[in-house]
C-alpha cells in the first residue's frame, strides 16, 4: 500500500463530525501521515489515542500547523502547491461566515487547481477512504500551464 499524506481540517461546526469520522476510520488513517490545522490536530491526535490506548503502539505520523485562521490554511495550501499533500479532508461550515474566509476559498482554489481529491463533507469522506485508489498508487493528472507560464509580456 501507498502511503499517502492525508491533510485533514475543520471548521468548529464540523469538529465533531470529523472527530466520529476518525474514531470510524483510524485503523485506515494510520499507516499514511496526517497534516492537520493546530485545533483540528489536537483533536485528531486525542481521538486516534484514545482508540490506541492500552491497545497497540501510540507511535503515528501527524503534523499539526498552526490554527486555520492563524496561517495554517495558508501553511496548508503551500504544502500543497508544493505536491506534498495526496488528499484533503476540509469539513468546512456552510452556515457561518469563518474570519479567514478569504484562506478557505485559496485553500479550496489550490486544491482544485493541483487535483487533488477534496472532500468537504462526511459522506464524500467515507467515499474516498474506502475507494480502492485509497490504497493503491494513484498520481492526479495535471494540466499543462506550461502556455500561461510561457505567455509573452
Ligand atoms: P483549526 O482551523 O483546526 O485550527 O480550528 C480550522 C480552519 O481552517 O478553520
Amino acid at each position: 500500500m501507498k502511503t499517502k499524506t492525508i491533510a485533514l481540517v475543520a471548521h468548529d461546526n464540523r469538529k465533531e463530525d470529523l472527530r466520529e469520522w476518525v474514531a470510524y476510520n483510524y485503523r485506515k488513517l494510520l499507516p499514511n501521515r496526517l497534516v492537520c490545522t493546530g485545533t483540528t490536530g489536537k483533536l485528531v491526535k486525542e481521538t486516534i489515542e484514545k482508540n490506541l490506548e492500552g491497545k497497540e503502539s501510540m507511535d503515528f505520523d501527524i503534523t499539526l500547523l498552526k490554527s486555520g485562521p492563524l496561517g495554517g490554511d495558508q501553511q496548508l495550501g503551500a504544502m500543497i502547491a508544493e505536491g506534498k499533500i495526496d488528499m484533503v479532508i476540509f469539513l468546512w461550515d456552510p452556515m457561518e461566515p469563518q474570519p479567514h474566509d478569504v484562506d478557505v476559498k485559496a485553500l479550496l482554489r489550490i486544491t482544485v487547481l493541483n487535483n487533488v481529491p477534496t472532500a468537504s463533507n462526511r459522506s464524500t469522506a467515507d467515499y474516498m477512504i474506502t475507494s480502492p485508489l485509497f490504497e493503491s498508487d494513484y498520481t492526479p493528472v495535471l494540466k499543462d500551464y506550461s502556455s500561461y507560464i510561457n505567455r509573452p509580456l
